[in-house]
């Protein structure tokens, strides 16, 4: 199985996914990483779906990458008497920590520490920002909320308080287990959701130690003001437009997305675009006009990888969803417009020897017409760094290490190939790069390659 398309494709798995036949077919049809949301399923499911996935890659000797989405600190308030109830606007809802069933008058937050946080003035959104407040007055046990939009709030809802830096952990008690569980399984990136601040992201790697990659999750304004910083501190980013569009004016997105996108290519982070890529795919086998040119948008911007969220996990047409998001991606990528040279990228060209030589494989490659840069690496470091670059022919990954080579799966153009205790003198790492493309058909007799082997430092243009 060959895929001709440098862009990933993240999937999320459910209900509508999670039988062997249809993730067998999903990764057929183009999902590279498929993402296990722990904001839903039991362990029981999870793990039913993490062995079929392995002995997947087994049957078609590939390497699919795991992604464990940990829920985070998603804030709720409690149950209403009947299930729920309608405010207009100018009506006050008062938060208490009273965890009787609520009224129009009054619900239960179980977060102290949110009212302890809020201040006049500051704006509330429930349910995915569809009611929005406005804190009347507030104290340690309680906040009069005025109703600035009403409808209906019922049961359980989301609550966000975007102007506020919450004093919470990013990581709570279900999160903690939740991590224990997906280290043991053993998946290959695990995704922090609502993270703030770096030291979010040294908490959650201080109990990871390296046992997978750590995706931040960039939802909160605070962290859109702490990017440098988070993104430095983090292995992945994913540009969660879901929650970040609830929290933020939704015009602020696309700069948001591409000035992400951007940070995470000049600092070598592989970075996701998320959410509503195909939604009206959830119930129709077409996508809307607008849904093709975001995705397009996403690859013009060079994103290492593009997102679905229900339209796999829990929409009627999963299979289509990942076709299609496969086409578009392969049809811009051929557009001649969007090669971007080494100056686009906008860095120093001498941040170290393996920028050096990731950006000369780049260069050789386009000069020579290369079909394929084979890459000999020890480190992911090295690989993310020769993905940044954005070479316009796949960069092949031989390894004999199964989890770096799962892992490498996110990034951009990077395809991992198995192969067990390689010498890497130069005839070896040739005749190994040779057999590789030959029988995964990325060149032909005849073809040039650039071989790069980063541990021993030597790059070359070669014939197959
Ligand atoms: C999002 O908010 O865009 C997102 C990906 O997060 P989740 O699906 O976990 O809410």
């Amino acid at each position: 199985m060959v895929r001709c398309r440098n862009g990933k494709i993240v999937a999320t798995i459910g209900p509508s996914s999670h039988d062997f036949e249809k993730l067998e077919q999903l990764h057929l049809a183009g999902v590279d990483v498929f993402r296990l949301n722990f904001s839903h399923s039991s362990y029981e499911e999870h793990t039913k779906v993490y062995n079929a996935i392995r002995a997947i890659g087994r049957k078609h000797h590939t390497f699919s990458t795991i992604l464990a989405d940990l829920q985070g600190p998603k804030l709720r308030i409690g149950a209403f008497t009947d299930g729920k109830v309608f405010l207009e606007v100018g009506d006050v809802l008062r938060l208490d920590l009273n965890s009787t069933p609520g009224d129009k008058q009054r619900v239960y937050i179980p977060h102290p520490e949110i009212l302890s946080a809020l201040y006049p003035g500051a704006v509330v959104l429930m349910d995915d920002g569809k009611l929005k407040f406005e804190v009347t007055s507030c104290s340690e046990d309680h906040a009069n909320l005025k109703v600035l939009v009403g409808g209906t709030l019922s049961d359980r809802k989301g609550v966000s308080v975007p102007d506020v830096k919450l004093p919470i952990p990013a990581l709570t008690e279900k999160d903690l287990k939740d991590l224990d569980f997906v280290l043991k399984l053993g998946v290959d990136w695990i995704a922090l959701s609502f993270v703030q601040i770096v030291e979010d992201i040294e908490e959650a790697k201080n109990i990871i130690k390296g046992r997978a990659g750590v995706v931040s999750k960039l939802e909160k304004p605070v962290a859109i003001k702490n990017l440098e910083p988070i993104v430095a501190a983090s292995d992945a980013i994913m540009v969660a437009r879901g929650d970040l569009g609830v929290e933020m004016d939704q015009e602020e997105l696309p700069s948001i997305q591409r000035n992400i996108v951007k940070t995470c290519r000049r600092l070598g982070k592989p970075v996701i675009v998320a959410t509503q890529m195909l939604e009206s795919m959830i119930t129709s086998p077409i996508p809307t006009r607008a849904e093709v040119s975001d995705i397009a948008n996403a690859s013009y911007q060079y994103a290492d990888a593009t997102m679905l969220s229900a339209e796999t996990a829990a929409g009627k047409y999963p299979l289509e969803a990942v076709t299609i998001m496969d086409k578009i991606i392969k049809k811009t990528e051929q557009d001649p417009s969007r090669i971007i040279s080494l100056e686009d990228i906008n860095i120093s060209p001498h941040v170290s020897d393996i920028d050096s030589l990731c950006a000369a494989a780049k260069i050789m490659a386009e000069y020579s017409s290369a079909k394929a840069i084979i890459l000999f690496a020890g480190v992911f470091e090295t690989i993310v760094r020769c993905s940044r670059f954005r070479p316009h022919c796949p960069i092949i990954f031989i390894t004999d290490s199964t989890e770096l080579a799962c892992k490498s799966g996110l990034c951009n153009g990077v395809y991992a190939f198995f192969a067990e205790g390689i010498a890497l003198t130069d005839e070896a790492t040739f005749s190994i790069a040779r057999a590789t493309c030959l029988e995964r058909k990325f060149a032909d007799i005849g073809d040039k390659v650039i071989i790069l082997n980063s541990i021993k430092e030597t790059i070359a243009i070669r014939n197959i």
